[in-house]
């Protein structure tokens, strides 16, 4: 461990001392909590549940300072977890990868309910037919018949139920309160947004790498995350504030999800259509979408779970995903269910790098313009869309980016003028930031 990480951990095993009420007041209060569930699983007395929007303290805790030192939100040891995962202290546009493929589903089971190709639910499904893992940790549905976007963390075991768990619910998910039921499992799979993958691996990194300095942290982590054997990201640039896909939905003259049987989000537009169990469509363009965003997104500069083994993001085609393939454990998964025709592939498109080139200069200088009015949100609670942001949500006709510049010009987006604004108007404020290092 270099000196300088040894300091920054000296310093947060200070504040840890405080127990819980260092959480409260030092992610929760700053509103930097992105409800991964992690010091819920984590804690050893079982006195943290979830609250409305963020955890709660609901028994008494000892001040161990483990819910603290596990929590993604604190301090997040981004290169020492590249180091130990890829060998290097770099993060390339899209992460660590050794190949990327443009890839759908062969199995029209699956391509009946996927947002995207089913890349996910297919390799899942390959993982518990073959025996290769035992269980998956997963996402599904509150409310199982039709449409919802309220998601459940789930731990599968039988292929069939993986079809329940498919579709994108966009409230928080607190994926992470499941990992101790699934310690029980020997080999475990899990998928979560960058947020969930940041979450799993800072526990898995603690595991080895802070025994000396935190060894109650150390153990529990350990315990929680040794059977977790693949780890997939799903990538994603920000989400909805909790319950607007309702409000959105009224706005458009629906009463809420339970009017909506099936919802898809269409390449190029990016418009949201909704189709009502009376047949009636619905349609919501994306710059009526933006205009409520997560506050926690903010806070996030990950684009598709860096530390993870692979990452399925959507591409341009429908019925089909961008993935991103990090190491060759997860090559070897994806080329099995290649050979055994689960998958199939097509060119990955790539033109469009050198305007995107051109572009990232510019994006660099962007952290100062405030898209989404996050000022207006710190100082009274409510986002303030810019007009200019709706107009180049509003134009996606002429979007000319393809396949992984696509993805690319995602990620700089959400760098720079999401995250990049938020850390500094905060830091003027006087609210204190997650530490990355
Ligand atoms: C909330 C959300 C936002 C996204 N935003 C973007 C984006 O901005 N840009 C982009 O390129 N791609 C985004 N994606 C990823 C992408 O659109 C596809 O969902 C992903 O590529 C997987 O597609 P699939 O066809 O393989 O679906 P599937 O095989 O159905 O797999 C989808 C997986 O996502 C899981 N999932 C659903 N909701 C959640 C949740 N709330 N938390 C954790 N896991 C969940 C499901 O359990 C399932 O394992 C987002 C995904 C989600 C879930
Ligand atoms: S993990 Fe420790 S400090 Fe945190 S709530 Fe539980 S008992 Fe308290
Ligand atoms: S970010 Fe995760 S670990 Fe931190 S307080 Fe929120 S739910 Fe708990
Ligand atoms: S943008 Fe980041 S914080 Fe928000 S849901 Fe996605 S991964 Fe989590």
């Amino acid at each position: 461990m270099e000196a300088q990480e040894k300091t920054i951990l000296e310093k947060h095993g200070e504040i840890a001392k405080a127990g819980f009420e260092a959480l409260q007041h030092k992610v929760i209060e700053q509103k930097a909590c992105c409800y991964c569930g992690s010091c819920i699983a984590i804690c050893p007395k079982q006195c943290i549940s979830l609250g409305e929007d963020t955890p709660q303290l609901s028994g008494d805790c000892n001040k161990c300072g483990i819910c603290y030192l596990a929590c993604p939100r604190t301090f997040l040891p981004v290169t020492p977890i590249q180091q130990w995962l890829f060998n290097t202290k770099d993060i390339p546009p899209l992460g660590n990868h050794i190949r990327a493929e443009c890839a759908g589903s062969t199995s029209e089971e699956i391509l009946a309910e996927a947002p995207d190709g089913g890349v996910v639910t297919t390799l899942f499904t390959y993982l518990l037919e073959s025996g290769a893992m035992d269980a998956v940790i997963t996402t599904g549905k509150q409310h199982p018949d039709g449409y919802c976007y309220h998601p459940k963390p789930r731990i599968v075991t039988d292929p069939k139920s993986l079809l329940e768990c498919m579709d994108k619910k966009y409230d928080p998910n607190p994926l992470l309160t499941v990992l101790g039921e699934a310690a029980d499992f020997e080999k475990v799979a899990f998928a979560g947004l960058a947020c969930h993958v940041q979450a799993l691996r800072k526990l898995q990194y603690a595991a080895h790498a802070y025994r000396e300095l935190f060894p109650a942290l150390a153990g529990a982590a350990d315990k929680l995350t040794r059977t977790i054997k693949l780890v997939v990201g799903i990538g994603d640039i920000g989400r909805f504030g909790r319950g607007k896909i309702d409000t959105l939905l009224q706005e458009y003259g629906a009463s809420g999800e339970a009017e909506v049987a099936r919802h898809v989000e269409e390449r190029i537009t990016a418009d949201f259509v909704f189709t009502l169990h009376s047949g009636k469509e619905i349609r919501i363009p994306q710059y009526a979408v933006i205009k409520y965003p997560q506050p926690f997104c903010f806070l996030c500069n990950d684009f598709n779970g860096y530390a993870s083994d692979l990452t399925v993001d959507r591409s341009e085609f429908q019925q089909f995903n961008t993935v991103m393939l990090r190491n060759t454990k997860a090559a070897e998964i994806f080329d099995a269910c290649l050979a055994e025709n689960r998958l199939q592939t097509r060119e990955l498109p790539d033109e469009g790098r050198d305007f995107l080139e051109g572009m990232v200069s510019m994006l660099e200088g962007f952290t100062d313009y405030d898209l989404y009015g996050y000022e207006h949100y710190l100082k009274n609670g409510e986002f303030k869309i810019d007009d200019s942001m709706q107009q180049m949500f509003g134009n996606q006709e002429n979007r000319r980016l393809r396949g992984l510049p696509e993805n690319m010009l995602m990620e700089l987006l959400k760098k720079y003028p999401q995250y990049g604004f938020c850390i500094n108007k905060r830091r003027e404020l006087g609210y204190e930031n997650p530490e990355q290092f």
